[in-house]
């Protein structure tokens, strides 16, 4: 399986670190070694002192395609959570500043948890009708709602099995809305997905 994740596809988000909001979707990827199923510890990587949280809409694929149409995007996923695109922001900077691939940055090992799998029949709502949540220590830290995305998410499927044949179990993550920040160990990060918590992530 592949991670496949949308950068700046909330403008509020791509305003705070200054970045334009693009024409066409910002995709790259995270091995699987980037994954962190369940309620595994996310540990801080030596080379970063700068990790931020970036919590974030995962939708997860359930039928094999290529060139999907937006209007067919829909029969090819059932099922959302939430997840965190950790980023080594420190790198990801020197990186950007060079005109370099950030790749490093983003898809170090145990740079994405996923929560639990939430069917969209049983949430009950559209893809682009639901409100999630970031808590810190406690403190709400991040909200999003998927209607605020710049690319939703059946333009972002058509867009990227131009490039990548998508298959079962692919995860995409969605983009962030605004509000990121630092992680520190210690830290314990709660993502609410309608309401319900479906991840939490203990930094060590
Ligand atoms: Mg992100």
């Amino acid at each position: 399986m592949k991670i496949i994740c949308v950068g700046r596809n909330y403008a509020e988000h791509a305003r705070e670190l200054n970045n334009a909001v693009e024409e066409e979707p910002v995709i790259f990827l995270k091995p699987q070694t980037a994954l962190i199923p369940g309620s595994q510890p996310f540990f801080i990587p030596d080379f970063s002192n700068e990790v931020h949280f970036e919590c974030e809409l995962v939708v997860r694929i359930n039928k094999v395609g290529k060139n999907i149409a937006p209007q067919f995007a829909r029969r090819y996923y059932d099922e959302v959570t939430l997840g965190i695109d950790f980023t080594a922001r420190d790198l990801q900077s020197k990186l950007k500043s060079k005109g370099l691939p950030w790749e490093l940055a983003k898809g170090f090992d145990g740079s994405a948890p996923v929560g639990e799998m939430r069917k969209l029949t049983v949430l009950g709502k559209p893809v682009q009708d639901l409100h999630f949540e970031l808590k810190v220590n406690g403190v709400s830290r991040q909200q999003g709602h998927t209607a605020d995305m710049v690319f939703s998410v059946d333009r972002l499927i058509a867009f990227i099995s131009q490039f990548y044949t998508l298959k079962i179990g692919d995860l995409i993550f969605t983009g962030t809305p605004a509000g990121v920040g630092p992680v520190k160990a210690g830290d314990e990060l709660e993502g609410f997905l309608e309401g319900m918590p479906v991840l939490k992530v203990s930094v060590r």
